[in-house]
């Protein structure tokens, strides 16, 4: 059963269970086993867009959840694609069994908090920081590794991370955009606009 709200333009091709995964990032939420925990649909096609995923590179995926951004940069290259660092176990063991599904095979799921355990992984050439990032040493353990040309984005939604953005992005320069996400629900027997929390992007290139 496919809800239409749920989805971004794509069709879902059933033939018996099996799915067939589109070319493009931003796949329906619905996919993804999660427990609200999520970065959505809409925001992920625009996160993966900012990562700029190349061929063969390496992503960290830091405060995985439910490992969506891992698993889309992983269906688009297959090999060592990404580790995603995640602190709380239900929440790696979900990320896991999401990449299975998804058939994100290479996604390295390590239960972990950063910035600890970002100590002796293998450079990156992007990262995404979707949790964690206002904790101290987060930011700066992650640009400290990340290989020249990489590209590194911070989502946020609360007022404290979004301060720490605007020191960032002072510092380092980078881009920031406000993105804010509306979708159409059913209100009785009508429709109104549901508006997910804004979230605060900012993108940086080393
Ligand atoms: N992008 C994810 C959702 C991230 S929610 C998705 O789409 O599935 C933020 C996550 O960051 C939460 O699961 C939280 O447990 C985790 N987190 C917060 N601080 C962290 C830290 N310091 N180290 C590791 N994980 C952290």
């Amino acid at each position: 059963e496919i809800d239409p709200l749920n989805t971004v333009a794509i069709e879902v091709v059933a033939a018996g269970d099996a799915r067939i995964v589109p070319l493009a990032p931003g796949l329906p939420d619905s996919w993804f086993e999660n427990d609200g925990q999520l970065t959505k649909a809409e925001m992920r096609a625009l996160t993966l867009a900012a990562l700029s995923p190349k061929a063969g590179e390496l992503l960290w995926d830091i405060g995985a959840g439910a490992g969506s951004v891992g698993i889309e940069w992983c269906l688009r290259h297959p090999r060592n694609c990404c580790i995603g660092i995640e602190e709380r176990e239900e929440r790696a063991e979900r990320a896991r069994r999401n990449a299975a599904e998804l058939g994100a095979m290479a996604l390295d799921i390590r239960l972990g908090r950063a910035p600890e355990a970002l100590g002796g992984l293998p450079a990156p050439d992007a990262v995404f920081i979707g949790g964690g990032a206002s904790e101290p040493g987060v930011f700066d353990a992650a640009w400290a590794a990340l290989k020249s040309g990489g590209r590194l984005v911070i989502n946020a939604i609360t007022l404290e991370t979004e301060t720490l953005l605007g020191t960032l992005h002072a510092r380092y320069g980078g881009a920031m955009r406000r993105l804010a996400l509306s979708r159409l629900e059913r209100v009785g027997s009508m429709h109104g606009w549901r508006g997910a929390m804004p979230v605060t992007q900012w993108v940086v290139i080393k």
